[in-house]
């Protein structure tokens, strides 16, 4: 069924695949409802054929019931063309490869009203008039054109991003809207959809596991918009829609983009077709893996590798700070400025509020470029006891204390877990602790994780738990609550989640234990803190992806005081 000019245009590009076009124009008038005119340089038809494809169950596409078990061609329903003429007027022409000379056949309302000899290049192009012509009430149910050709731009970048080798052409009302030169690499076809700023915000990646295989690009995190429709997913080539591949995508990006904002990408998946089911929604555009786990944990992974290797897309010409650490929680190391005589130094944290422990053990100052670079930063001081306002060369950075000391945390949490570098501290006096029932319960299935995370805990009678170490990044003044914390937050831990089920505690323990607005910050802390966000050690984002800096330009703030144009 042809439900919108957009549709129509998706069964007609498809049959232009199928019989091997290289080149695929797409015309458009008024959203689609005046006209549809596809043209392609594909195969053709012979005259009978031409005549016999507008009947129903017209298919020349299935040859037998292996086809059917993993098919190859797009359509395969035979009736795409035959709806659609049954609700328009409708011409064909088609002339066979290696021929100048073919047929051409109109319909209106589905019935023949004329048909003959004709001439033209070969390939087929079907013209679509006034779609939906006789059936007003379908007619009343369209969209205004605008937002008709908007979906049909939203089906024809689909095309683009997913058969990089063919070259399409899409005109909307005599304006050319895009042009793809067809040369099978992506991220032409990227820069024809997106144009070429976005497209040099973007990261290729490409990972394979256990026959899984991903590749395409995603976009930088601050690519990220407010819904899903810049997330393009195929399938063994097959456009889809999948509420797991985008769950991994959003999980790998999780904490560098704001909730409700949703990372962009273009994947191809490619596996064992009998390990897809693309049957399961008429309009095929769904798809259930028979190992969902596995299909998301792959994309999951190949994402976090992109991100923190960082290949761009648009080579040198847009260096782009990427986070550093953001895939396996190794953080860089980098030298750490005094901002008040502007000596470089070992850096601590030991006399920040919450922090007794030698948690930040960055001993030996490299002398790159970019230290000379932040030897020009300076603390200016702190607004509202909350924002440290920054002289960095020639911008003002303020940034948020809480935000960024949490994302300090968080990274450094994550590399000691993963480097099992961990250390204990274990108590003077073990901590014995009264749990409720379910806290019990809770302990007990996790008690694996809260051991790897550095508390060791035991049981302790029938009713409590003794805490006997906690881990030494957090002071044990706060060791009991902290621990109430983790265990209360474990109860909307997903176990089952292909993800790494450790970064929710993770994020709890930083945010926990994080300096908050208001606490007091002296010089001293202010300048350190200010120094491991701006010299781009950690992601620009708090852990739930909240922004860490603002920055205003020097000329930015020219501009504000008229001083410059
Ligand atoms: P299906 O694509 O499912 O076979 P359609 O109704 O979409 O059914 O098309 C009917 C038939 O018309 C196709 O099987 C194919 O043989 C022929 N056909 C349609 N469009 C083209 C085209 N652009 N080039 C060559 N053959 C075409
Ligand atoms: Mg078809």
């Amino acid at each position: 069924m042809v439900e919108r000019p957009a549709s129509a245009v998706k069964e007609l590009v498809e049959n232009s695949i199928d019989a091997e076009a290289t080149s695929i124009t797409i015309e458009i008038e008024n959203g689609g409802l005046s006209r549809i005119r596809v043209t392609d340089n594909g195969a053709g038809m012979s005259a009978d054929d031409a005549l016999l494809a507008f009947e129903r169950h017209a298919t020349s596409k299935i040859n037998g019931a292996d086809d059917l078990d993993a098919i190859s061609t797009l359509g395969f329903r035979g009736e795409a063309l035959a709806s659609i003429a049954a609700v328009s007027k409708i011409r064909l022409e088609t002339v066979r490869r290696g021929f100048s000379e073919g047929i051409f056949v109109q319909l209106e309302a589905g019935s023949l009203v004329s048909q003959g000899i004709i001439g033209r290049p070969s390939g087929t192009s079907i013209d679509v008039e006034e779609l939906f012509y006789n059936t007003p009430a379908r007619l009343k149910y369209m969209k205004s054109p605008q937002a008709e050709s908007s979906r049909i731009k939203d089906v024809v970048d689909r095309f683009v991003l997913g058969y990089p080798c063919l070259s399409f052409r899409y005109i909307n009302a005599g304006k050319q809207i895009l042009y793809s030169p067809g040369t099978g690499r992506l991220d032409e076809a990227i820069v024809a959809v997106y144009g070429h700023e976005a497209a040099g915000k973007m990261l290729f990646v490409e990972y394979e596991w256990q026959g899984v295989k991903v590749s395409g690009y995603i976009g930088l995190p601050e690519m990220a918009r407010a819904n899903r429709t810049f997330q393009t997913f195929f399938v063994n080539g097959r456009y889809v829609r999948s509420p797991i591949l985008s769950r991994a995508l959003e999980e790998a990006f999780s904490t560098l983009v704001m909730v409700n904002r949703f990372p962009m990408c273009i994947i191809n998946l490619e596996l064992d077709p009998h390990c897809v089911d693309v049957n399961v929604h008429p309009a095929k555009i769904e798809v259930r893996f028979v190992d969902e786990r596995k299909i998301a944990a792959v994309l999951f992974h190949a994402v976090k590798r992109a991100l923190s290797s960082g290949g761009l897309l648009g080579k040198d010409e847009h260096k782009v700070d990427l986070p550093i650490s953001v895939g396996d929680g190794h953080v860089e190391q980098s030298p750490i400025v005094d901002g008040t005589n502007g000596t470089t130094q070992r850096a601590s944290f030991d006399s920040l509020p919450y922090h007794q422990e030698k948690f930040l053990q960055r001993a030996n100052v490299h002398e790159t470029p970019d230290s000379y670079d932040s030897l020009f930063m300076r603390v200016i001081g702190i607004l509202f006891s909350t924002y440290l306002l920054v002289e960095k060369a020639d911008q003002l950075c303020i940034i948020d204390q809480h935000a960024a000391h949490e994302r300090i945390l968080y990274e450094r949490y994550m590399s000691i877990l993963q480097n099992q570098s961990l250390q204990l501290q274990y108590l003077a006096s073990p901590l014995v602790l009264e749990m409720s029932v379910q806290e019990r319960q809770l302990i007990a299935e996790n008690i694996e994780l809260l051991r790897s995370m550095g508390f060791e805990i035991e049981e302790f009678g029938t009713e409590s738990y003794v805490l006997r170490a906690v881990p030494t990044l957090f002071g044990q003044p706060q060791a009991e609550s902290l621990l109430k914390d983790i265990i209360d937050g474990m109860k909307e831990f997903d176990r089952n989640s292909p993800y790494d089920y450790r970064r929710e505690a993770v994020m709890m323990l930083a945010c926990r234990s994080a300096i908050k607005a208001n606490d007091y910050l002296s010089e001293m802390q202010a300048a350190k803190l200010a120094d491991e966000i701006l010299s781009g050690a950690v992601p620009p984002t708090c852990p739930h992806g909240r922004p860490i800096v603002h920055v205003i330009t020097k000329h930015e703030l020219e501009k504000m005081f008229k001083r410059v144009q």
